[in-house]
């Protein structure tokens, strides 16, 4: 499972509130034309950074401008479109946005829906069809209907960051801050195991073998794998992790790869014991 970033789209990431008022039946901060994009400052920078820690980045913006018929869903598309060019190629990995709205004018859009902030469908949506984990993922947003929301869907509330002016967290670089020094592991493990005889990880295929395990293992148990090293006779893996889990996260892979090693080498083992000089 995935670890996302929801992101609020006006006022978090491009600006609104500061354009030109819209003509009605626009309400002032709706945004109703691709070219009048902008982002504010420091978020593509913020954005990436995020990306490149390996969070999904995903749209979650109510567009009741739709209902009001101050909109439609196209030019909603077209300013998420010119929001994904100027993040740049592959930073964001979806959008979700909500049409409806109670008091709206347009029939087709006009009635309460679980998608539309506060409510938590969007982001209950996205974890469904994008295989996100919400225990692990965090939301941003200038409203506190973007923080009520993704509480209602399951995030932690110290995930939920409000951001802007006023609040502790300025802007999308102070987020991005939060989000990723909360990420970096409060302990470290470093490990390594030796093979029980030969150069077994010289051969290509087994050493492809054993740290794409290694990988299984740390996506299914969410201990996060720091850096994995392989010579011909042993491997090293960090992991961000205390001892016990890292003693458990070392035995997995053992048992697994000894048995993938052993049905293809009449019976024989890959690895010994683990070697003495594990450290923690
Ligand atoms: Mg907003």
């Amino acid at each position: 499972m995935h670890q996302a970033v929801f992101l609020d789209r006006d006022e978090t990431l491009i600006r609104a509130d500061s354009l030109p008022p819209p003509p009605p039946p626009a309400n002032p901060g709706d945004v109703v034309d691709p070219e009048q994009v902008q982002l504010l400052p420091g978020v593509q920078l913020a954005c990436k950074r995020l990306k490149d820690a390996g969070f999904q980045l995903i749209i979650y913006s109510n567009q009741g401008g739709v209902a009001r018929g101050a909109i439609g869903l196209r030019t909603v598309e077209a300013i998420n479109d010119r929001l994904r060019s100027l993040l740049g190629p592959g930073i964001l990995d979806s959008c979700y946005w909500c049409p409806f709205h109670p008091k709206g004018k347009v029939a087709q859009w006009t009635r309460p829906h679980d998608w539309q902030k506060p409510g938590p469908g969007m982001l209950i949506s996205a974890a469904r069809e994008l295989d996100i984990d919400l225990s692990r993922s965090w939301a941003i947003g200038d409203r506190q209907r973007d923080i009520d929301s993704a509480i209602a869907a399951g995030l932690s509330p110290d995930r939920c960051l409000l951001i802007g002016p006023g609040t502790p967290i300025p802007d999308m670089n102070a987020a991005a801050d939060r989000i990723l020094n909360s990420n970096q592991p409060a302990t470290a493990a470093t490990m390594r195991m030796r093979a029980l005889q030969g150069a077994p990880l010289a051969d290509p295929r087994t050493r492809a073998t054993v740290i794409a395990t290694a990988g299984a293992i740390a996506e299914r148990t969410g201990i996060p794998l720091i850096a994995v090293q392989a010579d011909n006779e042993s491997l090293t893996i960090s992991l961000a992790a205390d001892r016990l889990a890292g003693l458990g996260f070392l035995a997995e892979l053992r048992r697994a790869t000894n048995t993938w090693y052993s049905a293809r080498n009449n019976g024989d083992s890959l690895w010994g014991e683990p070697a003495p000089d594990q450290r923690f």
